[in-house]
C-alpha cells in the first residue's frame, strides 16, 4: 500500500510517498520562510499564492525522487484542516484533482491527526493507548490517544499556543521568524534564574494551559532593560517547561493506565522540552516516545501516513472520503471536548 500525502495548512508546501510498511520513499518540503519573514509571522494570502505556485511542481518532483508515476499510488491523502483556509483549500483539491484523474480513493485528513499518529510512523513499537502532548504553532492539548480517530482531550491551551509563544517571544527578542529554534538556541547560553517570570495554571485542578501571561511578562522583562536576551529566552523556555511537566503530570494522573508519553508538533522539535518529558517519563516507568526532528514540524509524510492509518482501521483502500469533502479552517480532534474559555479547540 502506497499513499502519496499532500500538505498545505500552514506555511510548508509538503509532499510525501509513505508505504504501509512505512517507509518514506521520498518527501518534499518547500518552507515559505522567506517570504513571511518580512511580516514576522505567516501572511494567509503569500502563504495561499505560495502553495498554489508550488503545489504541482512539488509533487511531480517528489513522485520522481521515487522513480514513481501518480499510476504507482494507491490513495491521496491531503490536509482537509484545521488551518489557513486558502492553503488548506490549494492541497486539497489538488488532491481531490489526482483522486480523480489517477481514478484513487481521497483521504481527508485532520493534520492535528497527521501530528498526533507522526509518532507511530516512526515507532512501530508504539501502541494505544498513549497519552500525548501535541504542542505547535496553533494548538497547545495533552490528548489521550486510544486508537484511530479516538482521541480523549484531557486539557487543552485557554489561550495561546506554545509555539505561538516560542514565536512571540523570538520577536520580542529581535530573533525573527521562525522563532521557536532560535529561541531554542539563545536559551541553551542563558541563565533561567535570572529573570523572573510566572508559571500560569501551575497546579490548578485541570490539565489546561495558559500563555498569553508568560508572554506579556516575557515583553515586561524585555522592556525594562537591564536583561541578556540569552537570559530571557533561557527563563522563557524554563517556565514553559515546568508548566508543561506540571500538566503532563496531572495529566498521566487522570488519564488511566497508558503504555507511553508520547509528543508531538513542532515544539516536539525542543531538545529541552523533550528532556524534560522524558524525565518525567522514566519517574512513572512509561516510555518516552518523540518523532525525529523532521517529522515534529510540519509534513507531508505524517500526512500520508495518518491515512494508512485510517486505511488500515477503515478496511482497505474502499475507505475513502467524497470528492466535495469541504476544507475546513476549524476541526477538533476531540468533538466532545468542552470549549475552554478562549481560543484553543
Ligand atoms: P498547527 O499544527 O497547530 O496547525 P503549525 O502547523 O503552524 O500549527 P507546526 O509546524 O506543527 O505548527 O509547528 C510550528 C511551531 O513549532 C512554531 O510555532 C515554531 O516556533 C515551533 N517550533 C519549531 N521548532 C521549535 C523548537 N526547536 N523549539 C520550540 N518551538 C519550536
Ligand atoms: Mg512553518
Ligand atoms: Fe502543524
Amino acid at each position: 500500500m502506497l499513499v502519496l500525502g499532500i500538505e498545505s495548512s500552514c506555511d510548508e508546501t509538503a509532499a510525501a510517498l509513505v508505504t504501509a510498511d512505512r517507509t518514506i520513499l521520498a518527501q518534499r518540503i518547500a518552507s515559505q520562510d522567506e517570504a513571511h519573514r518580512p511580516y514576522g509571522g505567516v501572511v494567509p494570502e503569500i502563504a495561499a499564492r505560495a502553495h498554489a505556485e508550488r503545489i504541482a511542481p512539488l509533487i511531480a518532483a517528489t513522485l520522481a525522487d521515487a522513480g514513481l508515476a501518480l499510476g504507482d499510488v494507491d490513495a491521496i491523502a491531503a490536509t482537509a484542516g484545521p488551518g489557513l483556509i486558502g492553503g488548506v483549500m490549494v492541497g486539497l483539491v489538488t488532491a481531490k484533482a489526482l483522486a480523480m484523474a489517477g481514478d484513487k480513493p481521497l483521504l481527508a485528513v485532520n493534520h492535528l491527526e497527521g501530528h498526533a499518529l507522526s509518532p507511530r510512523l516512526a515507532d512501530p513499537a508504539l501502541e494505544f493507548p498513549y497519552l500525548l502532548l501535541l504542542a505547535s504553532g496553533g494548538h497547545c492539548q495533552l490528548l489521550l490517544v486510544e486508537g484511530v480517530g479516538r482521541y480523549r482531550r484531557l486539557g487543552t491551551t485557554i489561550d495561546d499556543a506554545l509555539g505561538e509563544a516560542f514565536d512571540k517571544t523570538a520577536k520580542v527578542l529581535g530573533l525573527g521568524y521562525p522563532g521557536g529554534p532560535a529561541v531554542e538556541r539563545l536559551a541553551a547560553t542563558g541563565d533561567a534564574r535570572k529573570v523572573p517570570l510566572p508559571r500560569p495554571l501551575l497546579g490548578t485542578p485541570e490539565p489546561h494551559f495558559s500563555f498569553a501571561g508568560l508572554k506579556s511578562a516575557v515583553l515586561r522583562a524585555r522592556e525594562a532593560g537591564g536583561h541578556d536576551p540569552a537570559d530571557i529566552a533561557a527563563a522563557f523556555q524554563q517556565a514553559a517547561i515546568d508548566c508543561v511537566i506540571d500538566r503532563t503530570r496531572l495529566a498521566l494522573a487522570l488519564a488511566g493506565p497508558v503504555g507511553a508519553l508520547v509528543v508531538a508538533g513542532g515544539v516536539a522539535a525542543n531538545l529541552a522540552i523533550r528532556a524534560a518529558l522524558e524525565a518525567l517519563a522514566a519517574g512513572h516507568g512509561l516510555r518516552f516516545v518523540a518523532p525525529p526532528l523532521a517529522l515534529c514540524t510540519d509534513n507531508a509524510a505524517m500526512i500520508a501516513w495518518a491515512g494508512l492509518e485510517r486505511m488500515a482501521a477503515e478496511g482497505g483502500a474502499g475507505a475513502g472520503d467524497p470528492l466535495d469533502f469541504a476544507a475546513r479552517p476549524r476541526w477538533p480532534l476531540d468533538p466532545a471536548a468542552e470549549p475552554v474559555r478562549g481560543a484553543g479547540v
